[in-house]
């Protein structure tokens, strides 16, 4: 097993999972996981099929809870807290938990959301910072939901969190099945999100993207963490624990 400290480690962590267990009824998914985000960091978490990714990303949005060992947020333990009340403290988890109304336009849509998270007064000035990070959608605002692409539609899902961003947004394979162009434009905004000082979580099957925005890294190998540290220091690690990561394609 390989350690080492991740970046800033002065810095309290955002969220923290402490030795955790996790499963689906009899079947135990997570062996053991510790993990701390810091504020405004951007952790990359890599790993083969599954290894347990998307179920990290369930317990730090509160959607399985762990059977043993802790889930804390800026220091206070939320182990089995509900994801409703997770989501509150600033967590969203893309794409769980963000649909849209097909029946409704694109500019319905994003003012429905809006108007929800920020109220009937900012809520125009924030369809048109969408409308910014996404030109697409601004092309297709008449158009209904339920006739986008399905790239488009992940693109309408995505700019509501995007727009409004969470203190720490957890991005579970957010460009599974789009064109490499629009993976550009999503990765670009994640920067922006970011630079704006939310924290992420990225899981991610474009491990080159993922390591281009990661400050740290962790690799989970059958339900545990192999490798958790500075991305900086993966180095030629990286062969050997993602020998994809090196030729472009997928981890
Ligand atoms: P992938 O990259 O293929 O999405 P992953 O690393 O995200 O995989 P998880 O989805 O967390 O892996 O799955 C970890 C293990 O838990 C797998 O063996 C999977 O079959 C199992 N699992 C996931 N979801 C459920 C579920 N709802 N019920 C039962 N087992 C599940």
């Amino acid at each position: 097993m390989t350690t080492s400290t991740p970046r800033s480690p002065e810095a309290a962590p955002l969220l923290e999972l402490r030795d955790v267990e996790a499963g689906y009824g009899p079947f135990r998914a997570l062996f053991g996981v510790s993990l701390s985000i810091p504020p405004g960091h951007v952790v990359a978490l890599l790993g083969s099929n599954g290894a347990g990714k998307t179920t990290v990303a369930r317990v730090c949005s509160g959607l399985v809870a762990p059977t043993a060992g802790k889930l804390l947020f800026e220091g206070n333990d939320v182990t089995g807290v509900r994801a409703y009340r997770i989501a509150r403290l600033g967590v969203a988890h893309a794409p769980e938990g963000r649909s849209v109304f097909a029946s409704l336009t694109v500019e319905e849509n994003l003012l429905l959301a809006f108007r929800v998270d920020l109220g009937r007064k900012l809520a125009p000035e924030a369809v048109a910072r969408a409308y910014e990070l996404f030109p697409r959608l601004g092309e297709r605002r008449k158009q209904h939901a339920g006739t986008l692409s399905g790239g488009e539609q992940r693109m309408l899902a995505l700019a509501r969190v995007l727009v409004n961003p969470p203190r720490l947004l957890i991005a579970d394979e957010l460009s599974l099945g789009l064109a490499p162009i629009v993976v550009e434009e999503v990765y670009r905004t994640l920067g922006k999100v970011r630079d704006e000082g939310a924290a992420l979580l990225l899981i991610e099957q474009h491990v080159k993207h993922a390591l281009a925005l990661a400050d740290d890294v962790a690799v989970l190998n059958h339900g545990q963490v192999n490798y958790y540290g500075p991305a900086s220091e993966l180095g030629d690690l990286s062969e050997r624990l993602l020998p994809a990561a090196s030729n472009g394609s997928h981890a």
